[in-house]
Parts: C-alpha cells; structure tokens; sequence
C-alpha cells in the first residue's frame, strides 16, 4: 500500500507516483515548486545586479519567504529544488545578516 507524502493519503485506489505523491498533491505541489523555483531565479538574477544595500535586502527577503515556502516539502522528503531550500535559507539569514550590518553603518 502506497501513501502520498504529502497530504498522508493513503488507499488502494489512489494512485502515487514515483515521487511519492498522489495525484491531486503532484499537480498542487508541482505548480508551487515550478513558480517558486521561477521567482527565486528571477530574484537572485536581480539580487546580483543590485547595487542598493535597502534593495537587496528586499531581495533576499523575497528569496527567504519563497525558500521556507520549498522547505515544507523538503522537510517532507518531496523533491523540490537544487540547492536544497533548507541551504537557501541558511544562505539568506547570513545574507540578511551581512546587509543589514552593513546598512547600518550606511545609514
Ligand atoms: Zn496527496
């Protein structure tokens, strides 16, 4: 007997698929992870070419929301993106960390 990994469904009729999800729970979360996964690459595109410390901050707040977002799937065991969003979070508090000292100083 199979169970999605996501919403804990488990039957004999209900089909799950490689990833361990079922049906309803693949299409959701495959939605989700491609939009996040989009807006997080748009992001860090904008991030790199940012110049204004307020800005990137913003940024990476942006990054942040999205990656805790992933991590619920993650922490799930569910495939979501490369690097992993738990990575991406650590990445961003020590970003945000670095920007905000440095805007302090700024400011
Ligand atoms: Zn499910």
């Amino acid at each position: 007997m199979a169970r999605c990994k996501n919403c804990g469904r488990f039957s004999f009729t209900v089909k799950i698929n490689p990833c361990g999800l079922c049906e309803e729970c693949e299409k959701a979360i495959e939605d989700t992870i491609s939009h996040c996964a989009q807006l997080m690459k748009n992001t860090l595109d904008n991030l790199e070419r940012e110049t204004n410390l307020k800005k990137k901050l913003e940024y990476c707040n942006i990054l942040y929301q999205n990656a805790l977002k992933l991590e619920k799937y993650e922490k799930k065991g569910i495939k979501t993106i490369k690097p992993y969003p738990s990575i991406f979070i650590k990445d961003c508090t020590k970003l945000q960390k670095e920007l905000s000292n440095n805007l302090k100083f700024t400011v």
